[in-house]
């Protein structure tokens, strides 16, 4: 008997896919070049200033903020800045390859459960990674929620932060718009800050994706047998 999941919401970044340093070290970078931008300072300025502000943020938090978050959080940058510059600066086609194992797994699991994906990665670059990963079909664009959708929120700048993970608004409008409990969801993610903990505040069950292995290992873990399952009791 396969668990009874209504929903199964997965993390993008070192989740679907092993994150780089190659990568993380654009998300930083660009932050500090945009504060500095924002507030006059060289960037060598910004890089002490920044840290601090990270610092600052992370005891406000409770853990560790990411980049992104810090630099909206304190700055006055624009979400679409940010994008654009990240969506420039990183050339995520020649640094991914799909991962045949993890899309066997993911593949399996969409065929019983309904899924869903939520990253605080931006829209575009979310959409090239689903592609360069082929996962772009598994995951619409109707069944994602990024940076973008946070953008489009119709409230002001420090009320729409709160649903930048690990934040937990973005958890419950998640679960608002599929009316589903969270007790029947399930999150599946790498960070223990950003996912595993606002999800187990909301009572959502998780998934910790510790390594590739545990990716794979999901439909298993989900009591799926080995055997093809039909799609039949899929809940959309
Ligand atoms: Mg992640």
């Amino acid at each position: 008997m396969e668990k009874d999941f209504d929903l199964i919401i997965f993390d993008l970044d070192g989740t679907l896919y092993q994150r780089s340093p190659e990568i993380d070290m654009v998300f930083p970078k660009v932050s500090i070049k945009l504060a500095a931008k924002s507030t006059g300072k060289s960037e060598e300025e910004m890089q002490v200033e920044f840290m601090q502000k990270k610092d600052e943020l992370a005891r406000l938090i409770n853990g560790n903020p990411t980049s992104t978050l810090t630099l909206f959080h304190y700055y006055d940058v624009e979400f679409k800045e940010f994008e654009d510059e990240v969506n420039k600066l990183l050339n995520i086609e020649s640094i991914l390859k799909p991962d045949p194992k993890a899309i066997k797994a993911i593949e399996k699991v969409n065929k019983l459960y309904s899924l869903f994906l939520f990253t605080t990665n931006n829209g575009v670059l979310s959409n090239r990674i689903l592609k360069t990963l082929k996962l772009d079909q598994i995951f619409p664009i109707s069944r994602r929620f990024s940076l973008d959708s946070v953008e489009n929120l119709d409230m002001p700048k420090k009320k729409k932060l709160e649903y930048i993970k690990p934040g937990l608004r973005g958890f419950e409008f998640i679960l608002n718009r599929f009316g589903v409990m969270p007790e029947k969801t399930l999150m599946v993610g790498d960070s223990e800050i950003s996912d595993i903990i606002p999800a187990t505040k909301l009572g959502i069950k998780t998934y910790h994706v510790v390594d590739r292995e545990k990716l794979y290992a999901l439909p298993e873990w989900l009591g799926m047998k080995l055997a093809e399952v039909s799609n039949l009791s899929k809940v959309k």
